[in-house]
């Protein structure tokens, strides 16, 4: 990969997986590695559900976790950051499960994570656009807090995390758009698939490189290539110029010709999802609606959500009403299905934007699950 995290932040790959392995000898108790390890017995075994600690087999691999948070909001995302995070995440807390729901035009892992063993299945992403990747530490971190408060058999924002875990089923996706993400923080540099970048960015000399991309790597825009509208979106941005691949609010030349948005479609076929939210900046409003579709509870859930997070609840702009995510969810299942615009700013916004995002989206992520 082109990406190199240690470089890029001056800090070993295990700062940021918040782990390393520790293979057994004689002597060694959890107690003693926990302070070997500056951490606590509690972390070590929880990472280590199969190993008996009164019972410790020489040559065993241990994984040991640091004792502290693991999802930075202070530091530029990568798709090599997002994968060493999920990791992280699944290691200390094994009970989360993660995969691949398919690849990037560079043919980059585009991971999921699940939480829960709930009837009711949900699904939440972000990164659908390049320059809006703030949006995945907000999943992060959430995932991590609910992970913790599920371990401990404590409560998430109010909320009994085991019984939450027991009546619903969250996939999260990250970061959709792998590729454009790191072409927009700098960790792609070179190659052929950068020259082709810079190619397609100059032919819209006004949209600023790489910080006004939005698309994936071949000049797609992700969140308008889904089978709803397709045609129309098409109609109104190729009137506004976007004919060619392009930063940002190209159509393709069919819908779901790019490889990003088939996997996401073809992960929502493949479940059944009560209820999705799409993560995108900025403008700190709520989308809910596609055309006329109202689907039950719909408006009543994007009022709940206006209203723990401070955000505007609005209908979709008709410029921008048709082909996107949950423009199709809504349109296909009559559920409800959100985009929500989370931040204030000019994308991408500053990391510094983070904690205040995370915390005026935190009730909307729980609500997600607990109002449907
Ligand atoms: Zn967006």
């Amino acid at each position: 990969m082109e990406t190199n995290i240690e470089e890029e932040e001056g800090r070993p790959a295990e700062y940021f997986k918040g782990y390393v392995t520790h293979v057994i000898e004689n002597g060694d108790t959890f107690w003693k590695l926990a302070g070997k390890y500056q951490t606590t017995a509690e972390n070590i075994m929880r990472a280590n559900p199969g190993v008996n600690p009164w019972n410790l087999q020489v040559g065993t691999v241990l994984n040991v976790p640091y004792d502290r948070p693991l999802v930075p909001g202070d530091v530029l995302y990568s798709s090599v950051l997002n994968e060493y995070l999920i990791e992280g995440l699944t290691v200390r807390y094994p009970f989360l499960e993660s995969g691949s729901i398919g690849k990037s035009v560079m043919g980059k892992e585009i991971l999921y994570l699940k939480i829960g063993n709930g009837k009711k299945q949900v699904f939440y992403n972000a990164s659908f656009h390049a320059n809006e990747n703030i949006t995945t530490p907000v999943l992060l971190k959430f995932a991590e807090e609910y992970a913790r408060a599920y371990a401990q058999g404590g409560y998430l924002y109010g909320t009994y995390a085991p019984q939450l875990y027991e009546d619903y089923t969250l996939y999260l996706v990250p970061m959709v758009n792998p590729d454009g993400v790191d072409l927009v923080n700098g960790f792609l540099r070179g190659g052929t698939y950068y020259g082709q970048a810079v190619d397609i960015a100059a032919r819209y000399p006004n949209i600023p490189f790489p910080s006004g991309w939005k698309a994936n790597i071949d000049g797609i825009d992700l969140n308008l290539q889904y089978p709803a509208g397709w045609e129309n979106a098409r109609e109104i941005k190729y009137a506004q110029g976007y004919t060619t691949p392009a930063p940002r609010d190209y159509v393709g030349e069919a819908p779901l010709t790019a490889p990003e948005s088939r996997a996401v479609y073809e992960f929502t076929l493949a479940h059944d999802f009560s209820l999705i939210l799409a993560y995108h900046t900025q403008g700190e409003v709520i989308y809910w609606k596609y055309l006329d579709y109202n689907p039950q509870d719909s408006y009543a859930i994007a009022r709940y959500f206006g209203d723990v997070s401070g955000y505007d609840v609005e209908e979709t702009p008709s410029a921008s009403g048709y082909a996107g995510y949950k423009d199709w969810f809504i349109m296909t299942y009559d559920r409800p299905g959100y985009t929500i615009e989370a931040g204030r700013g000019v994308s991408p916004l500053p990391m510094s934007q983070f904690d205040k995002i995370y915390e005026d989206n935190k009730r909307i992520l729980l609500g997600g699950m607990t109002q449907i």
